[in-house]
């Protein structure tokens, strides 16, 4: 798997701290959104955060380019609706031989073998289909949920804090939790006062999973301290 944060607002921190002096004061002047005080500008930030004031963290956005991820990880994603994404297409990209994900469970197991020799079983038969003239919108629906895919995700920081809450959380699918684990670390070098508190429900709290609760809280592990 390939995350990378590629882009995100200038000053991401600053610009939401001073986007929230607007609700105490008469006029924020242009130029505080470069000069103010920092140490000043992250009081008022972990307040907002912490008060649960988090349309103020709707300034800052961020954009990650993922890439060696499987559809099942996709599909899940792109439940999260207060983002944009952009997927490589089926229709017009080709997929290459052995761009499949394949999980530890199944690497580690009897069926490992059966495994690659049908992705490759699928593979084969999805090129023979392209080569003989069916169209890669058609052939394509031959195609498992393993299947590799490349995609960019813009979301804000509010929008983060909520995806990291679900899909950090040792309840999330694998493959998505070590996407959400990745993009967190990334946002916590480039924004560590917005994100310090990041992370499944258990890190700041009793587990909100109630009779779900997995018994493993990551309290301990380092991305959350
Ligand atoms: C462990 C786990 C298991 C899951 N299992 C299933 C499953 O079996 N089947 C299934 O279908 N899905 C499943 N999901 C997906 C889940 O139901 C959500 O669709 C997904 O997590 C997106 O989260 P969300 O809807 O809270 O927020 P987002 O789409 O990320 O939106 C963020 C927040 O914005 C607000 N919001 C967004 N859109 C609206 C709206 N239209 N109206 C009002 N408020 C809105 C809500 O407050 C929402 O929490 C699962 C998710 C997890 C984490």
């Amino acid at each position: 798997m390939h995350v990378k944060l590629v882009k995100y607002t200038e000053d991401p921190e600053r610009t939401c701290a001073v986007a929230a002096m607007y609700s105490v004061r008469e006029k924020i002047p242009d130029e505080l959104f470069t000069s103010v005080d920092y140490d000043k500008a992250m009081r008022v930030l972990r307040h907002v955060v912490a008060s649960g004031h988090h349309s103020v963290l709707e300034h800052a956005s961020f954009t990650f380019n993922v890439s060696g991820v499987s559809r099942a990880l996709t599909h899940q994603l792109v439940r999260h609706r207060i983002a944009s994404y952009t997927q490589q297409s089926q229709r017009y990209v080709k997929l290459k031989e052995k761009g499949y994900v394949t999980p530890k469970t199944i690497s580690n197991s009897e069926f490992a073998e059966e495994y690659h020799s049908m992705m490759e079983k699928i593979s084969s038969f999805y090129q023979h289909m392209l080569d003989s003239g069916i169209p890669a919108e058609d052939a394509r629906y031959i195609l498992p949920n393993a299947t590799e895919t490349s995609i960019v995700i813009t979301m804000n920081a509010r929008e983060l804090l909520h995806f990291f809450t679900l899909r950090s959380c040792n309840r999330a699918q694998w493959e998505i939790r070590q996407l959400s684990d990745e993009m967190l670390r990334q946002c916590k070098e480039v924004a560590p006062v917005i994100f310090e508190k990041a992370g499944p429900g258990c890190i700041r709290g009793p587990c909100p999973e109630g009779k779900f609760y997995c018994g493993h809280p990551r309290t301990d592990e380092k991305l959350f301290q």
